[in-house]
């Protein structure tokens, strides 16, 4: 691909087809600059596959070219995947002084990543990345120290917003100043590139402040344990449930790895330090039922996390009982709903209350870090761009984010897909090309292309199970022996219905192999595999995947 040098071309790679994996890049004069790079949750769909990345070997052929990557905040969507992806890249990171402080922490497990140089930004300040002059300043959202970024060049400035809202009162941090917005932007913005999370959502989202006043009322209802699950991320709502805590006389715990790791980097970072302790799990036995509020990860029902095995008896130490209450102070990331209502269910069961922002009435015990149409009009007329690109999101959302743009009076919208190659040409912006885009999926030990066919017959075997079935025969293609068979998720060991299968699959052998007419070893398993796989998609209905050894005695 070949891209004109006197244009500035952008391309999100990943993050606007789906809330995961942001990887955006900008290309001008033969220079790249990298937007974030974030993880993913793998579905159940890639069995042993934890984590998903955006395939980086597309920038990795131009690391040459490369001037930084900018983190823009700390979650996972934007930072998760630089940890695997930076060794292949190496090229010099920017963020602020709290995501360098997580960032930090998470390569410390990755030792290809000991020569990272993270260089701290903050909001006022600028970066020569020749040819791209960066410019930064806060804004509010679900996280600390979250930026937003001019990207200037001598063709004109891209409002590169990251994640945003616009809550005058987060319990954390400055609030969002439009001043400031309207004064880096005064000589023009030629490209608005921009949050789409919740460009189908109208009003504004609500504010942090009415999770804190909810959280208190919620509390106050409670005669017993109280347990709480938010995003670890969410600084600002750990310190609100740690203020609500301390205004109905409750001592907080704090059970999850991610979630004691987020509180260290942001007490390191000079926050959360105006609140009561947060206890370790050990002082959960020590502290009355009525007088503790417990927080916890898993608020997606990770298996894993603390809130899943609390719900099944499994976290030493720690215990609910009927009559408890576990808060759900989050919303439910689409693609996990399932796994989280099984564990709201298992606490139902048990007598335990689930409260979430659709039961507790008027109050409120989550909101959104993202903006909603009226926020987002006000960064467009903030902005007034020239040219409106929606990212972050699915489809629908950069589709609703685009219309809206289109109403604001924004001269040029372009809806782009992961992929997209889009010239910001000020006289004829338009996508010019689309790249493939890929994922890469992490398991346990190692990282693998997601669309490997290993990793697709693996999630085969999963549905379909294996009969594997090896056999010996003499020259004239007579079985020596009977044929050794296993079969794998189709009949239950030792069982006559088993007894039955196996039968029926010899007759079915020796039959093929009097009438054949094959010679070949290879040709011999082929023509066996197809026999025997039409009989057993016959017999269940779905076809089994069949490995056939024939060998010659
Ligand atoms: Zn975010
Ligand atoms: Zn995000």
């Amino acid at each position: 691909m070949k891209l004109d040098p006197n244009q500035i071309h952008f391309i999100p790679y990943k993050g606007s087809e789906e809330f995961a994996c942001n990887f955006n890049f900008y290309a001008y004069k033969g220079k790249w600059l990298i937007m974030d790079c974030g993880m993913g949750i793998a579905s159940k769909h890639y069995p042993m596959v934890d984590l998903l990345l955006p395939d980086p070997t597309f920038i990795e052929k131009r690391k040459d070219q490369l001037v930084g990557l900018v983190v823009t905040h700390a979650h996972e969507d934007h930072i998760g995947a630089v940890p695997y992806l930076w060794p292949r890249l190496k090229c010099p990171v920017y963020c602020s002084p709290f995501t360098a402080e997580i960032l930090r922490r998470k390569i410390k497990e990755f030792p290809a990543c000991k020569k990272m140089k993270i260089t701290e930004i903050t909001a006022g300040s600028d970066l020569d990345l020749d040819p791209f002059k960066l410019s930064f300043l806060d804004i509010t959202h679900s996280v600390l120290e979250n930026l937003s970024t001019a990207i200037k060049t001598d063709k004109g400035t891209i409002l590169h917003t990251g994640d945003w809202n616009l809550d005058p009162n987060p319990p954390l941090g400055k609030a969002t100043d439009g001043e400031k917005f309207k004064e880096m932007c005064k000589d023009g913005v030629l490209a608005y590139v921009g949050d789409s999370t919740n460009a189908q959502k109208v009003g504004f989202t609500p504010s942090e402040e009415e999770v804190s006043k909810g959280l208190i009322e919620i509390f106050k209802q409670q005669k017993q344990r109280i347990a709480i699950t938010t995003f670890s991320s969410n600084v600002g709502r750990l310190y609100s449930i740690a203020k609500a805590a301390e205004a109905v006389g409750r001592k907080v715990v704090v059970v999850g790895r991610s979630m004691n790791n987020m509180i260290g980097a942001a007490k390191k970072c000079g926050y959360l330090n105006d609140v009561p302790a947060f206890l370790p799990p050990e002082a959960f036995k020590k502290i009355p039922r009525d007088k503790i509020v417990l927080i916890t990860t898993g608020s997606q029902g990770e298996a894993r996390a603390a809130l899943s095995r609390i719900a099944q008896g499994e976290f030493r130490g720690v215990k609910l009982d009927a009559g408890d209450t576990v808060v759900f102070s989050s919303w439910k990331i689409p693609g996990n709903e399932k796994e989280i209502n099984a564990i709201q269910n298992k606490f139902v069961a048990a007598g335990i209350h689930v409260v979430t922002n659709g039961n507790c009435g008027d109050h409120l015990v989550h909101t959104s870090g993202h903006p909603c149409q009226d926020e987002l009009r006000s960064m467009l007329s903030w902005s007034k761009p020239h040219i409106a690109i929606p990212v972050h999101g699915e489809r629908i959302m950069l589709d609703a984010h685009g219309a809206l743009a289109q109403e604001c009076g924004v001269p040029h919208v372009i809806v782009p897909q992961n992929g997209s190659v889009i010239c910001l040409d000020r006289n004829n912006p338009r996508v010019i090309d689309t790249i493939e885009t890929k994922f890469l999926g992490v398991e346990p030990r190692r990282v693998i292309e997601l669309a490997s066919t290993a990793l697709s017959a693996r999630r085969k075997l999963q549905y379909t199970g294996v009969a594997f079935i090896s056999m010996v025969i003499d020259k004239k293609n007579k079985l020596i022996d009977d044929p050794q068979i296993d079969m794998v998720g189709l009949e239950d060991h030792g069982t006559p219905a088993e007894e039955l299968m196996f039968n029926e699959l010899y007759g079915e052998i020796e039959t093929t192999l009097l009438d054949t007419n094959n010679n070949d070893l290879d040709a011999i398993e082929e023509e066996v595999r197809i026999v025997i796989r039409r009989l057993l998609t016959h017999r269940y209905g779905f076809k089994p995947n069949v490995v056939i050894h024939v060998y010659r005695g």
